[in-house]
């Protein structure tokens, strides 16, 4: 087993890997930036380092220094965590040539899995439903027209490189095709610094549900059931639950043997998640891989009483899987809320400040993953996760009225937070019957919804911020978006 591993993360997410570190007796190692110098992911480690300026670009990915440290005071491996460097070829590549272990699958998996249409190709090779549509990038627009004829309309233009629900445009009708072809290639070029876009079948009112998988490089595969992941803002997850009360026993078996599949068509190791949207007729359809831990992964752990991250670090050590399918079941129903420091009466711009006084809720069925304490700072350039709130029960009604009753506990002054809007989510009464596909906040929230859209002139400037720093990473990812605060910037951290 490993003696000692560098965490090239932050906030919540390097606590969560720290923990797990310390219960396998491992040493842990972490890096912070200048914004982060007081941070509780920089003092709970067994050492610190500093690794530059507060910017990701300077810090959390500068890949020389991060390397540099980890080869000088000796880490058998690094664990990315989400995010960051996890879904980078580029960096995975570099670790191994250094002899150190990466915790997560090997580059070529993530190479084969990192863009859109290069996956759907993979997948369509597989016998891996994938959502109709064109499986290369669209040259021209003819090319374009022609293939949305095929599949109808309405139809969504997709960045192959796109990530954060970004790039990506619905169309109805043939008239608007055009149009919108360039728009979605300028904002891909912009965001992604790659303007490769494709068509797929817009489905309506389906639901995102996703399979957690593990593999071994012993060629051993497991899943860890699914998650339900609908209740998103501007696509993106803000309450995840697993098991989704929408799939019964057969599709489960369906669609959790189709992610084995999917995960063993790229070879792939350690933990990763298949994504797919399921319609109305229950079929369902490969979005996505991602090819790292997922910030709801917590969810999976409280329905199956495993620790994934243990089990990542377990599987990159070289040992078997230490499970087999069937010693694992699902116990109960859990819940997770991510707390942002946002502003709801401002489009949920990032709320930035000092955290002056911090209660996490706690009592039975809850845990909490939080990135900081009280007189924490929540600065302009990371994402502005706070915590995780994870609740669980015996069943879904359970976990529910916990979920609520610990909104309820948390005392957050200093910044806004998302934790209102959150609430009321947990009393809407088609939440509360499971009623909800992905445009739940759409449809029910309309009036908080409409005016979150940041205006045409925030976009482009998010754009070049976002399209320099990718150029810098050259990985494509699930992205927080930039967004402008007080005329600066908050930074990326995917996840
Ligand atoms: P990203 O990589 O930017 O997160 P995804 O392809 O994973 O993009 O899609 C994000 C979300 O966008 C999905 O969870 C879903 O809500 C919506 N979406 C994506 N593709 C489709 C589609 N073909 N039809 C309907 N909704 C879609």
């Amino acid at each position: 087993m490993f003696k000692k591993i560098l965490i090239a993360n932050r906030g919540e997410i390097a606590l969560r890997i720290i923990r797990a570190c310390k219960e396998m007796d491992i040493k842990s190692v972490t890096v912070y930036s200048e914004a982060d110098k007081t941070s509780p992911h920089a003092r709970y480690s067994d050492e610190a380092y500093y690794i530059g300026e507060s910017p990701s670009s300077e810090s959390y990915l500068n890949q020389k220094k991060i390397i540099s440290i980890a080869k000088q005071v000796g880490v058998d491996a690094i664990h990315p965590g989400y995010g960051f460097f996890s879904e980078n070829v580029e960096f995975i590549k570099a670790v191994e040539e250094e002899g150190i272990t990466f915790i997560g699958p090997s580059s070529s998996s993530v190479r084969m899995m990192g863009t859109k249409t290069a996956a759907r190709q993979l997948m369509n090779q597989n016998n891996v439903p994938i959502v109709p549509g064109s499986i290369s990038p669209i040259n021209k627009i003819s090319e374009g027209l022609e293939e949305a004829q095929k599949i109808s309309y309405p139809v969504l233009l997709k960045s192959a490189a796109g990530g954060g629900g970004k790039g990506m445009k619905l169309v109805r009708s043939e008239n608007e095709f055009a149009p919108s072809f360039e728009s979605v290639k300028r904002e891909a070029l912009k965001f992604f610094a790659d303007d490769s876009v494709y068509i797929e079948k817009y489905i309506e009112n389906p639901k995102h549900i996703e399979v957690q998988i593990f593999g071994d490089k012993f060629g051993n595969y497991v899943h860890v059931f699914e998650r339900e992941c609908s209740i998103q803002r501007r696509h993106q997850k803000i309450i995840e639950e697993s098991p989704s009360f929408y799939i019964d026993n057969n599709l489960r078996k369906k669609i959790t043997q189709t992610a084995l599949n999917a995960a063993k068509a790229c070879g792939y190791y350690n933990a990763g998640t298949i994504e797919f949207l399921v319609d109305r007729d229950f079929n369902f359809y490969f979005l996505e891989m991602n090819t790292r831990l997922q910030v709801e992964h917590p969810v999976s752990e409280m329905i199956s009483g495993l620790d994934l991250v243990k089990e990542q670090i377990n599987i990159a050590a070289g040992n078997e899987l230490s499970f087999q399918q069937e010693d694992i079941g699902i116990s109960g129903h859990a819940i997770e809320a991510r707390i942002y420091a946002e502003d709801p009466e401002n489009n949920f711009l990032p709320s930035t400040g000092k955290l002056l006084d911090l209660q996490l809720p706690s009592g039975p069925g809850i845990r909490i993953d939080a990135g900081f304490t009280r007189g924490s700072l929540i600065s302009l350039y990371y994402d502005p996760l706070i915590a995780k709130l994870v609740s669980w029960g015996k069943t879904r009604e359970e976990a529910l009225k916990r979920l609520k009753r610990a909104l309820g506990e948390f005392q957050i002054v200093g910044v806004s937070t998302n934790v209102q809007f959150l609430k009321a989510i947990c009393n809407n009464d088609n939440f509360i019957i499971g009623n909800y596909d992905i445009n739940f906040i759409d449809k029910e929230f309309a009036n908080e919804n409409s005016n979150n859209i940041p205006d045409s002139n925030d976009m482009e400037n998010a754009a070049v911020i976002i399209s320099s720093l990718l150029k810098m990473r050259k990985s494509s990812g699930e992205i927080r978006t930039s967004i402008m605060n007080n005329n600066k910037w908050t930074d990326l951290q995917n996840g």
